[in-house]
């Protein structure tokens, strides 16, 4: 079975822009023992900004273009390094792709993306997909990595798409500030009432938020992707996810109204 993993990068980094170096070794041997289970993975995984951030020890999230891009280079080398270092002591082999707007929107250029992941996939490797966030402007950028990993899951033909954040899916209410609030753990229909209930951005490194994961739920839906949202602390839930279990929040994997 064919699945996208995406993590942002409230899972790979703390606040600070450092490594969760628990998070992210956990992480990569879940994945790891996935792999060798027979599932075909590719990661999206933020976190270039982040780590970049960390890296230069800036204290705040750059807001110039200029600034962000030369950020993301330096982030996304030590991002790729990590990946290639853990990945490696389970014995396998990490590809790096970065992506724009453009890559996917044209035909030829997408085309083109999907034979190299299938090459990739044959040889037993692991893509890690990244928006090119060093060459990516504003009139060129997919903008979050939540609908990034929704595109490549509808390319690639995935089942699965599960979104690993630092929620543990959609709630009722916000529950940062809402005692009450319940976890929906399956939603058939993005309603607009199911709409209402996503706030704005999640965290002050990442950019995405419940909008953008329900956006990548209609799109995944469209072209019958499941989305599973669920909390990337203990990457574990993946073994559960990926078993059919009640965890965090599953949407149907159908044409959303
Ligand atoms: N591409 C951005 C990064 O690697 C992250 C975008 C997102 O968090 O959605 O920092």
């Amino acid at each position: 079975m064919r699945i996208v993993v995406k993590v942002g990068t409230s899972t790979l980094a703390y606040a600070t822009g450092h490594l969760n170096i628990r998070h992210m070794e956990s992480l990569v041997k879940v994945l790891s023992d996935l792999k060798n289970a027979g599932y075909e993975i590719i990661l999206v995984s933020s976190g270039a900004v982040g780590m970049g951030m960390g890296k230069l020890s800036l204290g705040a999230r750059p807001e110039s273009l200029s600034l962000k891009q030369a950020v993301a280079a330096v982030g996304q080398c030590e991002l790729m390094h990590t990946y290639d270092r853990l990945f490696t002591e389970y014995n396998h082999t990490v590809a790096q792709i970065l992506l724009t707007a453009e890559d996917v929107r044209e035909d030829g250029r997408r085309e083109n993306f999907i034979n190299t992941v299938e090459q990739l996939l044959e040889l037993g490797a692991l893509p890690v997909v990244n928006e090119n966030d060093t060459v990516a402007t504003s009139e060129l950028t997919i903008g979050d990595n939540d609908t990034l990993a929704a595109i490549v899951a509808v390319c690639i033909g995935a089942k699965e798409l599960i979104l690993l954040s630092d929620i543990d899916g959609l709630y009722t209410a916000d529950p940062r500030t809402c005692g009450g609030a319940r976890l929906i753990p399956r939603v058939e229909e993005i309603t607009p009432e199911i709409e209402a209930l996503a706030g704005g951005a999640g965290s002050a490194s990442g950019t995405g938020g419940m909008v953008t994961k329900l956006k990548a739920a209609r799109i995944a839906g469209a072209h019958g992707c499941e989305t599973v949202i669920a909390n990337g602390r203990d990457p574990s839930v993946l073994y559960d996810i990926l078993d059919g279990r009640e965890v965090g929040t599953r949407f149907a994997g159908k044409e959303q109204p």
